[in-house]
């Protein structure tokens, strides 16, 4: 693996993304995630920069308007005040009120008429009052009494000067409400002052004109003195203030809108505009949630969705995952089993994808393991079939023909039921082969094998000993019926032909446990059974020497521990070798003697 997939490898492994499934979810999610989430980030920033800018100017406007139809309506107030100035019953009685303001008189009387005439058609004015020269108290008219102490210090000044004056804004105590003294001079002629006019202002038409101007929704727009003080405002002054810090950062955004948090922690949004030549401004404001509803909403709607997507996608990767990951289990659990030795494994069709050819592969490499278990179970069978058989005869081999023994004698120990044993040899069989090649004497073998299987039971052995020698082991039988199947072989071999005419054999037979406890014991008891009927003239069976009944039955009983380890030790090599050398004399001595008769 090359350095950065072995690096990629331990960060997935330390994010614990190890599996298969857990990688496509991660990798669905974060596809999804990205792009669905900066889309959105994108749209919303947009979104609320296009509603910021139309708030700036929304609010812009408003305060504008507010300001000049404010600065209007205080210049129509002066205006209104100059009118009533101009009148001749306020020149004419003003001047003729005695110094001192004479209360009663018949020209403050009728002064007082007037005022009180005009301040009964003037809607905006609470109260009127008219000073001398000297700002000394003339007449007044209306419920509350014009404050003068209001106005700025410089005032008669400014009026003496022609100037329309406006004060603070105050609340008059006799009104609870917020009203401001005006003062006008009132002149008989061109530059001659004679006095002033003081108006109580009050605000309440204001308010209409505020209302007209309201922002939407749950904005509000207000009229304020430079300390913050509301003189008016849509929905009501109540006396309310704006803290200073938030008449600075609106003042800094130069009419534009500003955010702020208002004194009950309100997050707003609001702008500001100065009145020309006065110290009050408009200010309007809008709670930001609710200018900003419809992004806010918006953005909510984009994180909804976003969400519903990755729950979406999250399923449908998850889904595939397990798609992909239970047929790749499957065949991780296939190959454990083919691994343990189990070829009966055959996993189920997985699509067409590349987990489905590996499926596909997997199964078909399976299904040769089989079919080469298969060849090679049979090829061990024929290769024991092979290492037990004779090859000329087809018959068994000694070494079969052994084991086979020592399973019988289990048997008969275990059932004590005899079994015996005939030793079959080829008369003159090297005669034979001289006289008509080996090949010949081959074919004789060859026959000898079928006539062996012919003459014999399913259940009898027969095996080639070795030569032209061969053993039939025939369980569950006694000397008399061996010596029957001798010469059961005997005819069955007399009526085949072969090259050289008829061909015959000599049989010895014994009887296990009666003529030895041993393979090796009973086989050189047949042998020397065979060499007595060599002796006797070929051509026959011969038994062995019967044993006195009590002589085998003690013979059976006697077979002790001892005998059966003998056998079982003899069972490791050639135990029917050293056996027939343990009669050398007796066997030489009956073939020698055997020859000799026949010659
Ligand atoms: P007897 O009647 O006393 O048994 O005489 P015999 O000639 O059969 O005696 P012997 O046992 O000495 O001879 C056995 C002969 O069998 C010797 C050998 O040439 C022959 N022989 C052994 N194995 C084979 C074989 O596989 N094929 C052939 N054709 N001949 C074999
Ligand atoms: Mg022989
Ligand atoms: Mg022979």
């Amino acid at each position: 693996m090359t350095s950065w997939d072995q690096r990629a490898t331990q960060v997935l492994d330390a994010l614990r993304l190890d599996s298969i499934k857990n990688r496509i979810l991660t990798l669905a999610v974060l596809a999804t995630l990205i792009p669905a989430l900066s889309t959105a980030v994108l749209s919303y920033r947009q979104n609320r920069r296009a509603l910021t800018d139309t708030l700036d100017s929304e609010l812009r406007s408003v305060v504008s308007q507010t300001a000049r139809e404010i600065d209007l309506w205080v210049d129509r107030r002066s205006y209104d005040a100059r009118v009533f100035t101009g009148s001749f019953e306020v020149t004419e009685n003003l001047d003729r009120i005695p110094q001192g303001g004479a209360v009663g008189s018949v020209a403050q009387g009728r002064l007082t008429d007037y005022l009180v005439n005009v301040l009964g058609r003037s809607a905006d004015y609470a109260g009127f009052l008219t000073t001398d020269r000297e700002a000394r108290t003339m007449a007044s008219a209306g419920e509350v009494e014009v404050s003068l102490d209001a106005l700025p210090v410089d005032w008669l000044q400014r009026v003496e000067r022609g100037e329309a004056v406006i004060s603070e804004p105050y609340v008059d105590p006799q009104l609870s409400e917020t009203v401001a003294t005006l003062a006008v001079p009132i002149e008989a002629g061109p530059l001659s002052f004679v006095g002033s006019l003081a108006a109580t202002l009050t605000f309440s038409a204001v308010d209409g004109i505020l209302e007209d101007f309201s922002p939407e929704g749950a904005g509000r727009v207000a009229l304020v003195t430079s300390g913050g003080q509301v003189i008016a405002g849509s929905g009501g002054a109540d006396g309310a203030t704006v803290d200073a810090a938030i008449l600075q950062v609106l003042a800094s955004a130069q009419g534009g809108a500003a955010e702020y948090t208002d004194s009950d922690g309100v997050e707003m949004v609001g702008a500001l505009a100065a009145i020309p030549g006065l110290t009050w401004s408009v200010v309007a404001q809008r709670p930001t949630a609710e200018a900003y509803a419809q992004v806010i909403q918006l953005r909510n709607s984009a994180f909804l969705l976003v969400s519903i997507i990755l729950v979406v996608v999250g399923a449908i990767a998850y889904l595939l995952g397990v798609v992909i990951v239970r047929p790749l289990a499957r065949l991780t659990a296939g190959a454990g089993a083919v691994a343990a030795g189990d070829l009966s494994v055959d996993l189920p069709a997985a699509g067409r994808g590349e987990v489905g050819y590996l499926t596909q592969v997997f199964n078909d490499m399976v299904e040769r393991l089989r079919q080469s278990r298969t060849e090679l179970a049979e090829r061990n069978e024929e290769l024991e079939r092979l290492s037990v058989t004779d090859l000329l005869t087809g018959l068994h081999n000694r070494r079969f023909l052994l084991d086979a023994f020592d399973k019988e004698i289990s048997r008969a120990d275990r059932h004590e039921r005899p079994f015996c044993v005939l030793m079959v040899d080829v008369d003159r069989f090297k005669h034979y082969n001289d006289t008509y090649g080996h090949p010949a004497g081959d074919e004789v073998l060859r026959r000898m094998g079928v006539v062996l299987k012919d003459a014999t039971r399913d259940l009898d052995v027969t095996a080639r000993y070795g030569g032209e020698e061969f053993i039939c082991l025939l369980p569950e039988c006694d000397l008399e019926n061996a010596v029957l199947a001798g010469e059961r072989i005997r005819t069955r071999l007399a009526q085949e032909t072969f090259e050289g005419g008829a061909v015959t054999i000599s049989v010895g037979v014994a009887e296990f446990p009666t003529h030895g406890d041993s393979p090796a014991a009973v086989i050189a008891e047949a042998d020397v059974a065979l060499y007595e009927a060599k002796g006797a003239g070929r051509d026959q069976v011969k038994s062995a020497p019967p044993k006195a009944k009590g002589d085998a039955k003690v013979k059976a009983t006697k077979r002790t521990e001892s005998a059966k380890k003998k056998r079982s030790s003899s069972k490791k090599g050639d135990s029917a070798a050293p056996a027939a050398k343990k009669q050398p004399a007796a066997k030489t001595g009956a073939k020698k003697s055997a020859k000799g008769a026949s010659k």
